[in-house]
């Protein structure tokens, strides 16, 4: 074994039981598989999704959608981000239901899919205080009425995203109502203009979490359904902490693991120096294990000095600067471990008689290295073969 990402479809599967345990079995399930699912495997996951209950599923880029159809997927897949014109022939021929924003391209995209007889369905956006795409809340309607007056076009989904979902803090959680304000007041402009909106949907996971009145018909929990939770429930003000009360406690876990191998192990004496810039200096004579694995695996350099991993159920630092294919772990002047031993770089879980502990999560190593867990596991390198568990 080299180095490989586990990912473990039970706690995947238990994930999305527990949103749609909070969320209430009359609401849909978008999943977001984009960025190859956040690095789990979009394929996998997509089919895995549907298995458990989704409806439909959401990727960025059209090659992604196509991805997703060439992999036999049938379901809806919703095109988050704003493609380009030159995209359009492969968006219909993989029938993609993109996300439409101005009356420019949702034209082009009605006489092209005219041309090939095709009625497509689409998902109108709107940006209620994202700033990113999306038409301004004062336009929906007519955007909407333009929609549905494209004979090749058929509005089955009106949308908009959360900037701050994911926060507890009070001027946070104001400005979510205000989005969600905005949102209510564009889906009944449009049904006042006569046009049905769809399925109305706004939560990410921040909103599966923290705000039960962005639920709509349908929620697109990403981070959450792999098993990170993006915000606190315990840390909310008061008052809507009390509006939560009502609902079940979210228990997740999350779906990936990565894991390694000691390679080979090697004595070190005092003074000497390991690695790249020799960043790191011997203190006293001791061992090194090398671990086939490095940033090219997505194991990022800036862990060198402020991580460590998991072997035969001891931690233990990493030495030196991390290189591009490979890492030295300092085990001691004594070590237990042994060459081939297996290693966990994130994701260790314990299981005692009365929780589950996941120790040194994706979460953890993204705080050490000050960025999300969003972009831990989506920059697990291709190379890096998944393993699938159910
Ligand atoms: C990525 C994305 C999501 C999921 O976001 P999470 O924070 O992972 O829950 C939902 N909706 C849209 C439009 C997205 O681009």
């Amino acid at each position: 074994m080299r180095t490989e990402a586990v990912i473990y479809l039970n706690r995947f599967k238990d994930n999305i039981n527990a949103v749609k345990a909070r969320i209430g079995k009359e609401r849909r399930i978008c999943v977001p598989v984009k960025a190859n699912g956040y690095g789990h495997g979009a394929l996998k996951i997509a089919k895995k999704s549907l298995e458990y209950g989704a409806y439909c599923l959401g990727v960025a880029t059209v090659k992604e959608g196509i991805e997703l159809r060439k992999g036999g997927i049938k379901a809806p897949v919703l095109l988050f981000s704003q493609p380009h014109p030159d995209e359009i022939p492969e968006i219909l021929e993989a029938r993609l239901s993109p996300f439409l924003s101005d009356i420019e391209f949702t034209s082009i995209l009605n006489s092209l899919a005219g041309k090939k007889k095709i009625k497509l369905p689409v998902h109108l956006k709107i940006d209620t205080g994202m700033g990113r795409i999306g038409c301004p809340v004062n336009e929906a309607a007519s955007l909407a009425k333009h929609i549905k007056k494209c004979a090749a076009l058929e509005l089955t989904g009106t949308a908009t995203h959360l900037a701050v979902s994911d926060s507890a803090d009070s001027n946070d959680i104001n400005y979510t109502a205000m989005q969600l304000k905005l949102f209510k007041k564009a889906i009944a402009a449009i049904k006042n203009a006569g046009v049905n909106p769809g399925i109305v949907h706004a939560a990410n996971s921040g909103a599966v979490i923290l705000h039960p009145e962005a639920w709509f018909d349908m929620v697109r929990p990403g981070i959450l359904l792999y098993g990170y939770k993006a915000a606190d429930e315990y840390e909310l003000p008061l008052a809507s902490l009390k509006k939560m009360s009502k609902f079940k406690a979210l228990q997740i876990e999350p779906v990936m693991e990565l894991k390694s191998t000691v390679t080979l192990i090697k004595k070190i004496k005092k003074g000497e120096t390991v690695s790249y810039g020799r960043t790191w200096t011997v203190a006293q004579d001791t061992f090194i294990a090398i671990i086939p694995t490095g940033y090219g695996d997505g194991f990022p350099r800036l862990a060198s000095g402020r991580w460590q991993v998991e072997i035969g159920g001891e931690l233990y630092p990493v030495a030196g600067r991390i290189c591009m294919d490979q890492c030295c772990i300092d085990i001691g002047p004594k070590p237990g471990v042994q060459r081939w031993d297996e290693v966990i770089i994130f994701g260790s879980r314990q299981q005692t008689a009365d929780e589950i502990i996941i120790r040194q999560s994706a979460a953890d190593l993204a705080k050490a290295v000050r960025t999300i867990p969003y972009e831990i596991t989506c920059n697990i390198n291709r190379r890096v073969p998944r393993v699938y568990k159910e």
